[in-house]
């Protein structure tokens, strides 16, 4: 559904992409980067597109990890950096340039001319898309960021609990006044399966993300359970997409990639 929507209208923002996309959410630790790490994989591999995934979560990028990427990119003749590649997906995050405390302290404007490096400053050769993993809420790094890299599209990332719920709407209000479509809404964590007697506990409640979807008038992208597997495989730097291709939540996965 994303495709197309940065050509004509907009014109190709960065040399080379025809679309970027972001993924977003109201507050941290609902699994945004997961999620754009597991799409961004799923979209290269399953959807044999040419992708690229920018950790624009400069405050704590967590890109390097999830994909094992360590070590600096390299920089090529016309002093542009290489992006460094994993899983089929080339990927630049603020983790591979500065020890990891030196920017928790940045103020806005170095904030974005960091992104300015990171995204035009970067070799990424042609991409049918260019994943963005946001930092997390709504406030005025967001806001740049969406009018600077001319997003193409913006998937909402939340948890079925309400205050989560409520910062995702925040978060849709916020990509509607810059203008950037809203692709759809994913619910993550949403269910527990023992897995024992397989019986599902709704920890973070249940149906919350449908509800804002239907509310808002966006579409619901799917559920994608709350999984050990998904934290162990993430910590590792093999996301469960690439670790566990047949497993339920790499088809939700890849169901949602096909879907935006
Ligand atoms: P955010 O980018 O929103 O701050 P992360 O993607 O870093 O969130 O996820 C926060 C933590 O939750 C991480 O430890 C991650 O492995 C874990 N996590 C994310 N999604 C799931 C899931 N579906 N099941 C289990 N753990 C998850």
């Amino acid at each position: 559904a994303f495709s197309g929507h940065n050509g004509s209208s907009k014109g190709l923002q960065i040399d080379g992409i025809r679309d970027i996309i972001a993924v977003a959410s109201g507050k941290g630790g609902v699994g945004k980067s997961t999620t754009a790490v597991n799409l961004a994989v799923a979209l290269a591999n399953k959807c044999q597109l040419r992708v690229g995934l920018l950790d624009a979560d400069v405050y704590g990028p967590s890109v390097p990890t999830l994909m094992n990427l360590h070590g600096k990119p390299e920089v090529s003749r016309d002093m542009k950096m290489i992006p460094v590649e994993n899983y089929g997906v080339k990927c630049m995050s603020m983790g591979f340039l500065v020890e990891k405390e030196a920017a928790l302290v940045w103020r806005g404007p170095m904030v974005m001319s960091a992104l300015e490096k990171m995204t035009r400053g970067v070799e990424w050769g042609d991409l049918d898309v260019l994943v963005v993993d946001m930092p997390p809420g709504t406030g005025d790094a967001q806001i740049s960021i969406s009018q600077r890299l001319q997003l193409s599209g913006a998937l909402i990332v939340t948890t079925p609990q309400d205050v989560a719920l409520m910062d995702a709407r925040r978060g849709v209000v916020m990509f509607s006044k810059v203008k950037v479509p809203i692709l759809g809404v994913l619910e993550n964590m949403s269910c527990f399966k023992c897995p024992h007697c397989g019986e599902p506990s709704y920890i973070f409640g249940c149906g919350g993300a449908q509800k804002i979807a239907d509310e808002m008038g966006l579409d619901f992208l799917g559920e994608i359970p709350l999984e050990v597997a998904v934290r162990s495989s993430s910590d590792e730097g093999h996301p469960i997409v690439v670790s566990a291709p047949d497993s339920a939540v790499s088809k939700a996965y890849c169901c949602v990639a096909q879907k935006i």
